[in-house]
This record gives structure tokens, sequence and C-alpha cells, in this order.
């Protein structure tokens, strides 16, 4: 009887030490890497999901910029940060372009990563400089093959979503441009606005503001439909850019082996950020939809990113993009 007692009581002293230990993460804030420039379409979402995770984590959500060409250094990072939960990573179709795009890339994205879940998708912007002389998309289309040599295109390097909307435009279109890389789309939107580079594919997340200023002309969004936040904009598949269609997601991972209660924890973040009436009302206003909670999960994401790998990858081949 004493001996059933006591293991009862064990029994107990154990399940409740368990939840103490579940319970204890996070004790301090957590660092959200940003693979590009800080003002940028990657950053703006990443500081919009932050904000609304750290109401369910209660500890700060500390969203830190690790840009470069392409995006590749902030997954290395990551991948290399101690799995214990307080490093993650925010990224985007790059996790799914860049394993065809380098050949020495340092971080698989199959294999050295736990997933969070997905975010969001974010259509993009063909937008040119202010004073580009080109009125709608038939001008500008004449323009650009009428001055091939000297039309700039700018990207955040390759393995970019910027990167892959200007790919298949080119190829689209049957012209190849000059390409002028920087590490986020952030400084390419100054130098867009200064008129150093003529024009670019940017997410919605990045150009609304510029757009509805006027400081940008806009001439296509690369959705199937239309953009509601930017109604009169027409598809370049209206325009007769056949199938063209170009989405962005993003996601949230962790390094291998970042314990279950931390992913659990920082999952159900996730889902309630993605449900947030405040997340999903910003998103509108830039022209991005939150994936509904079941897709922020590690499955879903796992499957997704597969996908994307295996749709990309022949793409990308066929058209004979690679980076070192
Ligand atoms: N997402 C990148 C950024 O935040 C831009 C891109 O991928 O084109 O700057």
């Amino acid at each position: 009887m004493k001996s059933r007692i006591l293991s009862a009581a064990f029994a107990l002293i154990a399940v409740l030490a368990a939840g103490a230990h579940a319970q204890q993460f996070p004790t301090r804030s957590i660092t959200m890497i940003v693979p590009y420039a800080a003002g940028g379409p990657t950053d703006t979402v990443a500081r919009v999901v932050a904000q609304a995770m750290q109401k369910s984590l209660g500890q700060t959500v500390v969203v830190e910029n690790r840009p470069s060409a392409g995006g590749i250094l902030g997954p290395e990072v990551v991948k290399n940060a101690k799995p214990d939960g307080y490093a993650i990573l925010i990224h985007h179709i790059g996790m799914a372009t860049t394993p065809a795009l380098y050949r020495q890339l340092r971080y698989n994205p199959l294999t050295d990563f736990e997933y969070i879940g997905l975010i969001n998708d974010v259509p993009m912007t063909l937008i040119a400089r202010g004073n580009f002389p080109a009125k709608d998309f038939k001008e500008f289309l004449a323009y650009i093959k009428a001055n091939k040599e000297k039309i700039t295109y700018a990207n955040a390097g390759i393995g970019a979503a910027s990167h892959l909307c200007g790919m298949l435009f080119m190829s689209a279109i049957g012209t190849d441009l000059l390409t002028v890389p920087y590490k986020g789309t952030a400084p390419a939107m100054n130098d867009l606005l200064g008129g150093q580079v003529d024009f670019m594919c940017d997410q919605t997340t990045n150009t609304t503001a510029q757009i509805k200023a006027g400081k940008v002309k806009v001439y296509a969004v690369t959705s199937a439909k239309r953009v509601p936040s930017l109604p009169d904009v027409p598809t370049l598949q209206e325009l007769g850019l056949k199938g063209f269609e170009v989405g962005i997601w993003h996601a949230l991972y962790a390094p291998k082996g970042t314990p279950k209660e931390a992913m659990d924890k920082l999952v159900a973040a996730l889902q309630a950020a993605v449900k947030d009436p405040e997340v999903n009302k910003r998103f509108a206003e830039l022209g991005a939809t939150a994936y509904p909670p079941e897709k922020a999960t590690p499955a879903a994401l796992a499957a997704h990113l597969k996908a994307e790998i295996e749709k990309w990858g022949p793409v990308i081949r066929k058209a004979g993009v690679y980076a070192d």
C-alpha cells in the first residue's frame, strides 16, 4: 500500500517536473534571423510576425538582419546556431530555389532544419523608376526591347524572389538584360527611387507604399488574379504573358535538433500569429495573404518545401542559371 502511494507520488512529481520543464521555454528573447536587408519585404513580414508571436510566447522576438545577395547567409547562420529554440529563421521561396541555383550551398533545406510552418503568400509587382519613359506595359515592353543594351534590372542576388521573377520575365519576353544585385530589395528600391537602376520585380510588401505614393511606375502584378490592394494593376497573364505566375511564400525554421517543447511553443505562436486580426489587416494592406493555421505547421511546411524544390529545380536547370 505504502509503496503504491509512493510510486503514485513519484509519478505525479515526474509529470509536474515535465510540465514545469515544458513551461520553461522561452525564458529569454528569441532571435528571428532575416536573410535580407532591413526595411525590405522579408524584414517587413518578419516584424509583423515577430510582434504577433511574442504575445503568445511571453518573450520578445528580436528581428536580426543577416543580409547577403541571394539570402544564403541567414540559413547557414541558423543551421549552425545552438538548437535550443532561441534562434529561428524566416525565409521565402529561396529555400526551394537555392539548391538548384548554387553549386556549393552551405546548408540543405531538407535536412538541416526543423520546420515551424508556413506564414504567408506575397505577390510581386513589375515596377520601374518614377521617370521611366513608358506609360503602360505595352510601351514598357517596346522600350526595354529597343534599349536592351542599356536597361538595368535590380534584384536581391541569385536566389532572391526578385531574381526568380526577373529570370522568368526575361525568358517570357525573350530578352536578356543586365542585372544589378543587392543584399535585399530595400537597397535596390533606394537606387530605383534615385533613378540609378531602371526596373525591378519585387514583392508587394515592399512596393505597395511606393506605388500608392506615385514614386515608382507599376506595370503589372505577377499573380494569376489581380491583387485586392492594387485593383487597377493588371496581371502579366492579362497582358499576354501566358501562364506567368510567381507567388512568394514565407516560412519559419529552427536548427535541426531543436527540442520538441520549444518547437511546440514556436508552432503554437506562429498559428496564433496567422489567426491574429492585426496581422491579417497588415498583410492585406501589403497585398499579402496569411496561410490558415493548419498550414502553419511543420508537416505542411515539409510538404510544401519538397513540392517547391521539385517544381523549381527543373525550371532553373532549364534556364541554366548557376552561382558558385
Ligand atoms: N526578400 C528579399 C528582401 O527582403 C528580396 C527578394 O527576395 O527579392 O530584400
